[in-house]
This record gives structure tokens, sequence and C-alpha cells, in this order.
């Protein structure tokens, strides 16, 4: 317990610190982005690579874990309905919340035509630079919504298992994880051993997990500084203050109230005493910009110091890291909005629907790395873009995208902190259906 807690200590201080060298760097230094990039890739060889390798592991091994400790199909049915339920009911509710709020603030109306042109030209340069961006945001592009769907149902029905891991893509080892599952419980007293390797297995690579998060704390202070040394404070007084506080707002409102109000309906928890539990993973997603690479630590955190059940947490926070994304699907809805308005595009009540819909899928299809959401939105933009086409109104270019490039990773920051949250809430949630002290399940004869 006094470990986690110097831990939690030590990364509040690396965050703190991060902040104020990262700014003093982005005043002094000649180049701040050149400066900035290389802080960040120090951190990321420092914290988000150890924690990447633990990471495909330990998604395998907790589905396994959590599906054979569950036991029965039926209950597991129940267990995995709910989970559903709660991950598309609350990105649900995050979009809607998203799209409200950027339009009652309207961020993109009102700019000089100055500020206006040169938000735009900065963004064509940002995105013709912008390569790697460029080039994913285009197949994203040319596969459109349909590509989507198929993309993700193509992960959901994978065809080679070593594949998908070689490739990371969580969602098809998942599946295979709690096939798996389910059939080594079904297999009763032949699939025993195999459920005690695993066991023992997945309590090894946590065991990893409490080693490596002795790096959190410099990791973080480096990723911030980095973070903070490229962008600077100042951006939210720039002409993007407006869309940042839009996005912070609606991240703090769904954080805060929203989520709290669901834990506590379901199960009369104190919510922000349960967020304080949780803050050492809270944190380190803040700093890694990845619920993927957090993941690790959100298992711990929740199921250490949360009061989560092993059987909830194993289950429902790897699936979440994947799918759940209540930050990403809010943002989302906000930057495409943003965008739009930006532009001088005047969506309807239907394409604002069609945002709603398509940023919640954008979300789940986005992995939990960094700017994953920047890349999926090109599908809501898509979207949109064909009703108004439908509407002889010109799209939007996707260069605009460029213009949010540049602040980007600071309200990654933010929503990936929301994502991990939103998952935290599930698995605290879920624990009531999956609590780890009733009787085992029988195991089928
Ligand atoms: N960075 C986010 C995450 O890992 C995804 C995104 O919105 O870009 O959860």
């Amino acid at each position: 317990m006094r470990r986690d807690k110097l831990i939690t200590t030590f990364i509040l201080v690396g965050l703190v610190a991060g902040v104020i060298l990262g700014q003093w760097l982005h005043g002094a230094a000649s180049d701040p982005t050149a400066v900035g990039n290389q802080w960040m890739d120090v951190g990321k060889l420092i914290l988000v690579r150890p924690l990447m390798l633990l990471v495909l592991p330990l998604v395998f091994l907790s589905v396994v874990v959590g599906v054979t400790s569950i036991g029965d199909p039926s209950r597991l049915g129940v267990i995995g309905g709910s989970t559903l339920l709660y991950y598309f009911s609350t990105m649900l509710a995050a979009v809607i919340l998203g799209a409200v709020l950027v339009t009652a603030i309207s961020p993109g109306v009102g700019l000089s035509e100055e500020a206006v042109a040169s938000l735009q030209n900065d963004g064509a340069a940002a995105y013709e630079t912008n390569s790697g961006l460029r080039n994913a945001m285009g197949t994203a592009n040319e596969k459109g919504l349909a590509g989507a769907w198929m993309n993700i149902l193509e992960q959901i029905i994978p065809t080679n298992f070593f594949a998908e891991l070689a490739g990371g893509r969580t969602l098809g080892v998942i599946v295979f994880a709690l096939l798996l599952g389910l059939a080594l419980a079904a297999s009763g007293t032949a699939g025993a051993p195999a459920i005690a390797v695993f066991q023992s297995l997945f309590d090894g690579v946590m065991r990893l997990v409490l080693w490596i998060l002795w790096l959190t704390p410099i990791g973080v202070f480096m990723l911030v500084t980095g973070t903070v040394a490229k962008i600077g404070l100042g951006s939210i007084a720039g002409p993007l203050g407006a869309y940042m506080l839009t996005v912070l707002a609606g991240l703090a409102l769904h954080a805060f109230v929203t989520l709290p109000l669901v834990l506590m309906i379901f199960t009369r928890t104190n919510p922000y005493a349960f967020f304080f539990k949780m803050r050492k993973a809270l944190l380190i997603a803040f700093g890694t910009d990845s619920s993927s690479a957090t993941l690790p630590v959100t298992i711990e955190t929740a199921i250490d110091e949360g009061g989560c059940s092993k059987r909830s947490s194993n289950f429902v926070l790897p699936l979440g890291a994947t799918v759940n994304m209540d930050g990403t699907a809010l943002y989302e809805a906000v930057a495409v909005v943003f965008m739009f308005q930006l532009w001088g595009i005047e969506l309807g009540v239907g394409e604002l629907v069609i945002v709603v819909v398509t940023a919640t899928l954008a979300a789940v299809g986005a992995a939990g790395i960094p700017s994953a959401g920047l890349v999926t939105m090109v599908i809501v933009v898509t979207a949109v873009n064909t009703s108004l086409a439908g509407r002889g109104i010109q799209p939007l270019p996707l260069e605009a995208i460029g213009v949010i490039i540049g602040v980007d990773r600071i309200l990654d920051m933010c929503r990936t902190t929301v994502n991990v949250w939103g998952d935290a809430v599930g698995a605290r949630i879920i624990t009531r259906l999956a609590p780890d002290d009733d009787d085992p399940p029988p195991l089928p004869a």
C-alpha cells in the first residue's frame, strides 16, 4: 500500500514538474517542436514501450482467466451484454453532450476573417507536412463508412490468431481468448491444468506490471515535458482556445457528472472516492496518451485499490481499452462540428445525428494509442460530407483536420484519461454482477 502511494506521489510530482519545465522550454528553446519531440521520444522509450510490451499478453491472459472464472456461458452472456450496454450508452451520452456543447458554444463561429484564413492556411500546411497522418486518413477516407464497419467485423472474426497478435489488433485477440476461455471452462477437469497455467502466467505478467510501475514517474515527466514544450500552454488563449475549452468542458462534465451519476445509481458507492482510488491509472493515462499502454496499470489499480472484482476487471477492462472510448467519442463530435463551423458550413439536425452515430463508431474503431481519434475522425467527416453532397453543399476538405493537429496532443491526454475513467467505472459496476467472493461456478460434468 505504501509503495502505491509513493509511486502515485512521484507521478504527480513528475507531471507538475513536466508542465513547468515544458512551458519554460516552449519559451526558451529555439525550436520547441524538435526539443519537445526529443523529450517525448525518450519518454516513450522509458515508459510507453515497456508497458506496450505487456499489453497483448495481458489482454489474452486476463480475458481467458476472467472468462474461465465466470465459467457458465449464460452468466457470461448476461455480464457481456451488460458490459456492451454500458459501453454504448455512456459513449452515446458523451457524444450527444459533445454535439450539444459545440452547437451551443459555436467555437468556430464569429472569428475574424483574418483569423479564419490564417487557421485554414496553417492547417493545410500542417496537413501537408504530416505525411503519416495524411496516409492513414487517406486510407480511412477511401474505405468510408462501410469500410470502417468491415474493419471492425474482420477484427471480430479473425483468421489467424498470431497475425492479430503481431498486428497488435486487440479485438481479435480478445475474441479468441473469450472462445478459448469458454471452451476450457466447459471442458471440466480436462481444462483445469490449462486454466491453472494461464492463471499463473497472468499472475507473472501482473508482477512485471508492478516492476514497470517504478518507471512511470520519470516516463510521465518526460512525456509531459515534451508535449508542453511542443504546444505550450498559451495555445488555450490562441484562436483555437474556444475549441479546446469546449472539448475540455465536455470531458469534465462527462467525467465529473455523467459517469459519477451512473456509478452512483448502479453501485451506491461514492464516485469521487473511487476516482481518487483510481488516480494512479488516470495519471498514467494522462501522461502516456494511450489507454492500451495504461491497461496493465488500470487492471492493477482497479483490483488492488479500486475495489473492483478480478472477474469483472479481467473481462471489462481489456475490452474497454479497445472498444469503450467516451472521451474520444465526445472529442470527435466537437472537433468535426467545429471544423464545419470554421469553414462556414452549416449542419442541419440530420447531419448532427450522423455526427453522433458515426463519432461513436469512429471511437469504437480507434485504437487505444495516441492520436488514433484524429485518424478515425475522417469517418465522421466523410459521412457528413456525403449527406451534404445530397443537399448540393460543398464538402469539407480533409486538410481541415490539419487545423486541430497542432493542439491535439494536449486534448488527447485529457480524452484518454476520460476513456480510462469510463472503463474503470464499467469495471466497478460490473463487479456487482460478477463479484469474486460468491461461490465459484460449478464445473460441468
Ligand atoms: N489516445 C486515445 C486513447 O488511447 C485514443 C484517441 O482518442 O486518440 O484512448
